[in-house]
Order: C-alpha cells, then structure tokens, then sequence
C-alpha cells in the first residue's frame, strides 16, 4: 500500500507556506525554511534565475517580492505524490502566481523546507497553443482569397524584418538559436535567428570529421520535439546538424543563414537594438526590442600566439578549424592541448596513420564514458531512467533543483565511485604521462563544466591509445616557439611537425559583446559563465548561479543563451517567458540583477 505520510507533511507545509504568503507574513514563510535552506527560482518570483541561499535571503526576496508575486494555489502537483527516503520528504508542487502558472519541486527535512525550486510554466492568458489548444491548420468552411498556410508562410518571411520589425533578433542560429526561437515561434514573439553559415546545423557539420555528441541521445532532445526511440545514442555530428535543420523547418523559424550580424547598438531612449546584418551581398537594419546573443560558448576560438607560428612551414589551425585527418596520413601532428578536442583529433589522426604528438600543459580530468553513463546520468537520463517512468522534464527539474552551492557535494561521491571503478585504467595513463586532476575539489566533469566549461575529456577511446604509447604525449610542457618545420617546447624537446592543431579552447561569450557591441558594454555586463566557486578558472565571489545566462544582464534588452544541449532546451524554455512576459507589457522588475566581479 502506497504511504501515504509523505503526503500529508507535504501538503500541511504547502498549506502553510500559502497561507503565510497568502497573508503577507513573511516571517512565518521563512519560519518554515530550514537554517541551511536554499530556495531556487527560475523566473516565478525573481524575474531572474537566483538562488537564495539561507533564511536570510529568502526573507530579503520576500520582503522585496511577495506583494507584487501574490502567490497563491500551493499543493503537490496534480497527479503526483510525495515520498521520503533517508530523512528527506520530497515532491513536485504546483502553484501560481498573479501572473503565471508555476511547477516546482521541494525536499523537505525534519519537516521544514531544505530545498525548494520554482520555474514558470507558463504566463497566464498567453498559454502555448498546444494539445486542446493545437492549431487547427485547415480552415474549414468556404473564404474567398483565402490563404494557405504555405502562402502566409510566405508572407511572414517577406515582411519580417523589412516591412515589420522582429520583437525579437536571436544573433547565433546553433542549437542555441534555434531551441529558443521554437519557444518563442509557440509564445508568437515575432522572431529572427541571424545564422553566418549556409545551413541549420553547420556549426556541427564544419567541427572535426570524427566529432560524435559526447553527451547521450537521452540528455540531448530539443524542445517539442524528441529524438526518436532508435536514435543512435552519441549523435554522429552531421547526423544532428541534419535534424536540427530539419527542426528549423518543422518548427516554422524565421531563420536567416549566410548572414551575418556586424554591429549592433543600444539606444536607451527608445528602447530598441538597431542591429546591421550582411544578407545577400546586401545591409539590411533590424530594429528590435530585445537582442540575444546565441553565438556559442565553445565558437570563439582561442588562438594562442608563439613565437615562429609565421614562419612555420606546415599546416596550423585552431581545432575549430580542423579538416580531419585525411590529408595528413604518415605525416607528423602535434596538438596543442589535451581537453575534448585534443583527444578526438589525436585519436582520427592516428586512426588515419598520422604520427601524433599530444602536448598536455597542465592537468586534465578525464572521466571514461561509460561510467559516466552509468554512476553520473543514467538515474536521470538513460534507457533505464525512461523505463522507470522518468521524463525529461523531470529530469531537467530534478537537476535544476540541486543548488550550485551544495551541488559538488553530491558530484564527489559519484566521481570517488568513478575512481574507484576505474582505478587501473587511470593507473596506466598516469604511468603513461598524462597528468590527471578531478577538478579543484574532486567534484568531477559537471562542476568543471558549469564553472570553467572546459578541463576535461570524456573518453571514447583516445586515453587508451595515449596509455600505450600509440598517440605519444609530451606532458607538464609549454610550447617555447615554431621553427619552420618543428615546434620546440619549454623543455627543449623539438618534435618535427607536418601540422599543428591548436586545441586550446574558446573564450568567454563576452568576447561575442565586445565584437558585436561594443567593449563599454561587453565590460558592462561581465564574464559570461561560471559560478564564482573560487575555483581555476572561475574566480570568486560566489554568484550562486551562471553569470549572465538566460536571465537579465547589466545592458538592458541584451541577453545571452547557450550551453550544451540540455541546458539549451531547459533554460530557453525560462528565458522565451522573460521575452514574452516584456512583449505583452507585464511588470518584470528584476529582484537580485547579478553585480559584475570580472569582465571578460
Ligand atoms: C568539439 C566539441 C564537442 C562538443 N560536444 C558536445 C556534446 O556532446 N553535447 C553538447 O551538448 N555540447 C557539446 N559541445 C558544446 C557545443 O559547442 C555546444 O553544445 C553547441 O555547439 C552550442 O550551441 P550554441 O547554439 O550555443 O552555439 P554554436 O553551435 O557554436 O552556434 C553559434 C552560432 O552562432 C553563429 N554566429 C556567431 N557569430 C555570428 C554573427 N556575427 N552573425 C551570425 N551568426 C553568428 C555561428 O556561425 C554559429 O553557428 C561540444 C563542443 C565542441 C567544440
């Protein structure tokens, strides 16, 4: 028989918690917090994505927030029922607010609140038209001049962005892009992706040949629209280019590729971007209300410069820009890093009969894919998760309702296991060479990806060819100069070079600010990315969230999405409600806009 004791805890702290707030009294709301309590909220209360850490804050947010949020309708979420495990009781809540729906989730222990998250599902009258509410696409009945669904297409296309303005100019048509106009295409936010390259999808077709997803189908779908059952698990990258090309189209985006956005400027008094854009050998001015950059966390290619690089003799690119091995069979490579990239382009180049040289600097976390399927993603997302009833929702929620602040703790016991489990295998890479971290604080890949975005490999193959000699590494080594035929490191090693890969990463999305923009407002807004955990690269002080993601900026109307492809579908979904929210004119006032602590 079902207990149903977590329930009633549950719903009697709901009821209080609606009451206390239903009455303005924020002292009893806070009185059902724990002292060590942390209250996230995308969107529902703050008009920003902030967590409060403690009691104090979450009075502070109150204080500041309750009058105009009048929250109401607490209860567990409709057909859900709350459970308890290990001292905590947890459950997913449904309330709203004067003007959303919201959904959330709450962990509850010795009876008051522990965690508590709150997302906006939807804005109340502006609902996306979708199940009872579809579109009927045929217009029954008899019209004259009527017009087919293709025609106003059309029409659409032709007048968007020259006889009428976008609400909204998206510059950046990656996955990024594109998740969020498919949001805001159902919010009917009149919308324009501005894409340099041909095609949907090219940003993955022009990556390295070898390139498949390094994260599995099950964390990978868009939004609306899933990937079917017999998708392969890591995506080959042409094989997701075409379906985000496909979904470009599917979803009805004003998506405007070969063209490329040049400048783009603010004026504060009328509120609006004017945004220049190459179309067609042509300049075309978008004037709209809102500007996001989707231009990629990992597309702003980090160059680095030594000495010789102009006299050097061979091939030299970025990883960004590497063709694949083909041409380069029983030729000499080095490659300049040891992340993600570094791997994948060492490993096709020996598949393809390259001699190839890694050249590591510092350490590198590297974690083997398949444990990291099975101990770091398969509870969430994994062919068991979706047999065990598990959502991508509720994935994505369950997720977001672990605070950054706390979310290491739960990370290093998965990546102790991960140690563990794989305790030869990172034996022999070490006797190899290579040099090993598990991030800071051996919290492993996630935390080094949501503080830095960069630190790590997940292995598909390459650390084995490195653990036996095949791809030779040359570790704990700066590159000193080029020479014309050779790259002489810090040690004094020469190693001759027919090719030179640089795979040394990508800058901050600020960089995107300062080139677009202007550098007065890239330095306005800040780094883009990281916590603030104090850790390498990711300075202090503690931000408790992304800096500058999905949520209001210090430049007003100016915005920044992006991320992998879970946090693309997940955050855009939080961001079109911010956009649409200003279209329709409802009061946003933003509690907690984050202060800049570093610039680029
Ligand atoms: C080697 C590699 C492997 C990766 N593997 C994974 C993975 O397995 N899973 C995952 O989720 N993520 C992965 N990533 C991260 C990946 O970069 C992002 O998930 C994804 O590309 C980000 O999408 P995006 O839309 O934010 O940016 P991008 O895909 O980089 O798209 C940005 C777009 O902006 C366009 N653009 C830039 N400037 C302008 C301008 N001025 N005018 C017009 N257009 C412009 C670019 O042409 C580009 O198409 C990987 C990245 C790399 C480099």
């Amino acid at each position: 028989m079902l207990d149903k004791a977590p329930n009633g805890k549950v719903s009697d702290l709901l009821n209080a918690l609606d009451k206390a707030l239903s009455a303005g009294d924020v002292e009893s709301a806070v009185d059902l917090f724990q002292a060590d309590c942390y209250w996230r909220d995308l969107v529902t209360f703050t008009w920003n994505i902030k967590t409060m850490e403690g009691k104090d804050q979450v009075r502070d947010m109150l204080k500041a927030r309750l009058t105009d949020t009048k929250p109401s309708n607490w209860k567990i979420a409709d057909g859900e029922d709350a459970s308890e495990a290990d001292g905590i009781t947890e459950s997913w809540i449904q309330f709203e607010t004067e003007v959303a729906r919201g959904f959330g989730h709450m962990r509850l222990k010795d009876g008051r609140i522990w965690t508590l998250l709150t997302t906006m599902s939807e804005l109340k009258g502006h609902e996306e038209p979708l199940g009872f509410d579809r579109p009927m696409g045929a217009k029954h009945g008899a019209e004259r001049n009527r017009k087919t669904w293709k025609e106003e297409r059309e029409a659409e296309a032709a007048e968007l962005g020259h006889s009428r303005q976008p609400y909204c100019v998206i510059i950046g048509g990656g996955q990024g892009g594109i998740a969020l106009g498919a949001r805001l295409r159902q919010l009917n936010v009149p919308t324009i992706i501005i894409e340099k390259n041909e095609r949907p999808g090219d940003s993955w077709r022009k990556r390295y040949k070898s390139l498949c997803l390094h994260d599995p189908v099950w964390y990978d779908h868009l939004p609306y629209l899933p990937f079917p059952r017999n998708w392969p698990v890591f995506s080959p990258k042409d094989k997701i280019g075409d379906w985000l090309e496909m979904y470009t189209k599917v979803m009805e985006l004003n998506y405007w590729s070969s063209t490329e956005c040049k400048k783009a400027s603010y004026d504060e008094k009328t509120r609006e971007w004017t945004v220049v854009v190459q179309r067609d050998g042509k300049e075309i001015v978008l004037k709209p209300k809102q500007l996001v950059l989707a231009t990629g966390m990992s597309a702003k290619a980090n160059m680095p410069k030594f000495d010789g690089m102009d006299i050097f003799k061979g091939d030299q690119h970025h990883s960004s820009q590497h063709p694949g091995p083909d041409k380069y069979k029983d030729k000499k490579a080095v490659v300049i890093g040891s992340n993600n990239s570094a791997h994948d382009i060492c490993a096709a180049l020996w598949e393809a009969g390259v001699d190839v040289t890694m050249v590591q600097r510092s350490t590198t976390h590297i974690v083997k894919s398949d444990s990291l399927m099975e101990l770091g993603l398969a509870s969430l997302y994994s062919e068991q998760a979706v047999q065990s009833g598990m959502t991508t929702a509720k994935a994505d929620l369950i997720f977001a309702s672990l605070p950054y602040k706390i979310l290491h703790e739960f990370q290093i016991p998965v990546y102790n296991a991960i140690r563990e489990r794989d305790a030869d295998f990172y034996k022999r890479l070490e006797k190899a060479g290579f040099l090993l971290d598990y991030g800071d604080d051996d919290s492993g890949l996630f935390m080094k990806y949501l503080r830095r975005g960069s630190g790590y490999y997940i292995d598909v193959g390459a650390s084995e060819l490195i653990a036996n000699g095949s791809i030779k590494l040359k570790s704990g080594v700066d590159v000193k100069k080029l020479t014309e035929h050779s790259v002489i490191l810090s040690d004094g090693t020469e190693l001759p070079a027919d090719l030179v890969v640089y795979a040394t990463g990508y800058g901050s999305m600020n960089g995107w600010a300062a080139d677009l923009i202007s550098r007065e407002v890239a330095n306005k807004v800040g780094k883009v990315w990281g916590l603030g955990s104090n850790t390498t690269k990711d300075p202090g002080p503690w931000e408790g969230e992304q800096r500058n993601m999905w949520k209001p900026t210090q430049q007003e109307a100016l915005w920044f999405h992006g991320g992998n492809l879970h946090q693309s579908r997940h955050y855009s979904q939080f961001l079109s409600l911010q956009l649409k929210a200003r279209m329709e004119g409802i009061p946003t006032p933003v509690y907690g806009l984050q202060k800049v602590h570093h610039l680029g």
